[in-house]
């Protein structure tokens, strides 16, 4: 199996397989913290943030660059939808036990800044070439619209998420060596 994945791994469209996959695992795995409620308060600091795929970068190399680069991506949309919540009450970022207080007003601050970098990791750690960052900037889009559209059923919540996948492009674009 391992050996399987490191083969599919190699390959360019095995990798393409990976992005999607786990752009789509990803669009929900922030909300994991609803299975962890006696340590995670719903929309916890831990889960919405980049931690979850760096877990992926550091612990599954085997997977190749293209799954922690879904991971930014679809962390990051889920994230930009997040943002369109007031932040009261669970539409706020909460700490981790034994705190269990919620962020405020920062939870806005805490979501774009990690959706914004979510983003620009999504580019940035693929393997440089047209052909990643065109890929990576389709599979944002797509996944962009199915979230928006039909998990959170709003169209603010897809044009959120695409400017924030636009803005990781841009940035990946602006702070490449030219
Ligand atoms: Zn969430």
């Amino acid at each position: 199996m391992a050996d399987l994945i490191e083969r599919l791994g190699l390959s360019g469209p095995g990798q393409a397989f990976i992005l999607f996959g786990a752009t789509a695992v990803f669009l929900a795995a922030p909300d994991i913290d609803l299975m962890l409620l006696r340590l995670l308060h719903h929309r916890s600091i831990l889960t919405h943030s980049v931690l979850l795929p760096f877990l992926v970068l550091w612990f599954l190399p085997a997977l190749g660059p293209a799954a922690a680069a879904g991971a930014f991506l679809g962390v990051a949309i889920h994230l930009s939808a997040d943002l369109l919540s007031p932040a009261r009450g669970y539409g706020q970022i909460y700490l981790p036990e034994p705190f269990q207080v919620g962020l405020g007003g920062w939870s806005h601050v805490w979501l774009l800044l990690n959706a914004l970098a979510a983003a620009w990791l999504a580019v940035a750690i693929l393997p440089v070439g047209e052909g990643w960052r065109l890929l990576a900037a389709g599979t944002g889009v797509v996944a962009a619209l199915c979230y928006g559209l039909g998990n959170e059923r709003s169209i603010m919540a897809v044009i959120v998420a695409l400017a924030v996948v636009g803005a990781g492009q841009y940035a990946y674009l602006w702070l490449q060596p030219h």
